[in-house]
């Protein structure tokens, strides 16, 4: 039997809804809450994200501000800005847009940013509460990948998940999170990278295989057991002269191969692709709603 396919942009579209739901109640508090997006230079591709996130913000109530700055800027003016950024009451999430330019030290700027309206949750302090298994705010791409499994009743506890790809963004906090001792958790967790062997049967063993490692379907339907849920994470441009773009999408499964042997697989596009933005305005969301708790 063909495998259910997880419908992201079903599941964005849910969490959109309802988070507009909680807009509205803190709105009648007397709090909007603000996001604020910093984009240095303009790499076409940074742009068209922050837009995207600008967009998503003003459909459920969300105020945005997308500061842009030049990519000559130095590094003093970038966490100048962010401290301004951090002492702004109304802002309750700061995202500084990535790739930065290459004088930029990328970790500095982010340790600048406090780690109260840190929605990316790539602040060093938030990376180390998820660790300690303590309430934080969650890198958005795993916490989609978690999300989209909770509302489809797939239930990680127990059962051996395979990571592949071990990125700050991705893997690495994906392994943290399904480790917890916690709902949504409690998985046995194997992380594979560029250096791994056998890594086809470790991935056979894989109740759960999770798959972001940016490398267009390499994982190929012999490669997952029967009945494994396959999520991909891999957003992958090739060549395709039949499309007037000339590319198309692909991510880092071999969809059509495996769907006939998963039970759950998501698609690409339309599956964990927008659930990013989704839980980015959830980790807002949240901030403002911590600013109300402490109001
Ligand atoms: P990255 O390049 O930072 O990391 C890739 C990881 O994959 C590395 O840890 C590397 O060791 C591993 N890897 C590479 N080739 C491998 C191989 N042949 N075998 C085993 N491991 C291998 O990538 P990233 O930022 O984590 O992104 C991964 C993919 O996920 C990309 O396609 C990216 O576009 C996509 N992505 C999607 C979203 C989203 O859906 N919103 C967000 C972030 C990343």
């Amino acid at each position: 039997m063909d495998a259910v396919v997880i419908d992201g942009k079903k599941v964005s579209e849910q969490i959109k809804a309802e988070l507009k739901v909680k807009v509205e109640s803190l709105k009648k508090e007397g709090i909007i809450p603000g996001l604020a997006a910093v984009l240095v230079g303009n790499n076409p591709a940074s742009e068209s994200y922050v837009n995207g996130k600008a967009r998503a913000c003003e459909k459920i109530g969300v105020y945005s501000e997308v500061i842009r700055r030049p990519a000559d800027i130095t590094q003093a003016e970038l966490e100048t800005i962010v401290r301004g950024l951090n002492q702004r009451p109304e802002i309750d999430g700061i995202l500084v847009q990535s790739p930065l330019p290459g004088h930029i030290d990328e970790l500095t700027v982010t340790l600048t940013i406090d780690p109260h309206k840190d929605v990316d949750g790539f602040h060093p302090h938030s990376v180390g509460m998820l660790l300690l298994g303590r309430p934080t705010f969650r890198s958005c791409t795993p916490y989609g990948v978690i999300e989209l499994m909770r509302r489809y009743n797939i239930d990680p506890s127990g059962k051996e998940v395979v990571i592949l790809g071990r990125s700050n963004i991705v893997g690495k906090p994906l392994a943290a999170m399904l480790i917890q001792k916690a709902a949504m958790a409690d998985a046995t967790v194997t992380v594979c990278h560029s250096r791994t062997k056998n890594m086809k049967e470790i991935c056979r063993r894989a109740d759960i295989l999770i798959a972001a490692m940016g490398r267009p379907e390499l994982v190929q339907a012999d490669m997952i057991k029967d009945g494994a849920v396959v999520i991909d994470v891999g957003i992958n441009r090739v060549e395709d002269p039949g499309r007037d773009k000339g590319y198309r999408l692909v991510g880092d499964v071999d969809y059509e191969a495996c769907r006939h042997k998963a039970t759950f697989i998501t698609p690409v596009p339309g599956g964990v692709g927008p659930m990013t933005i989704a839980m980015l305005l959830t980790n807002t969301v949240y901030s403002a709603e911590q600013r109300r708790l402490k109001a």
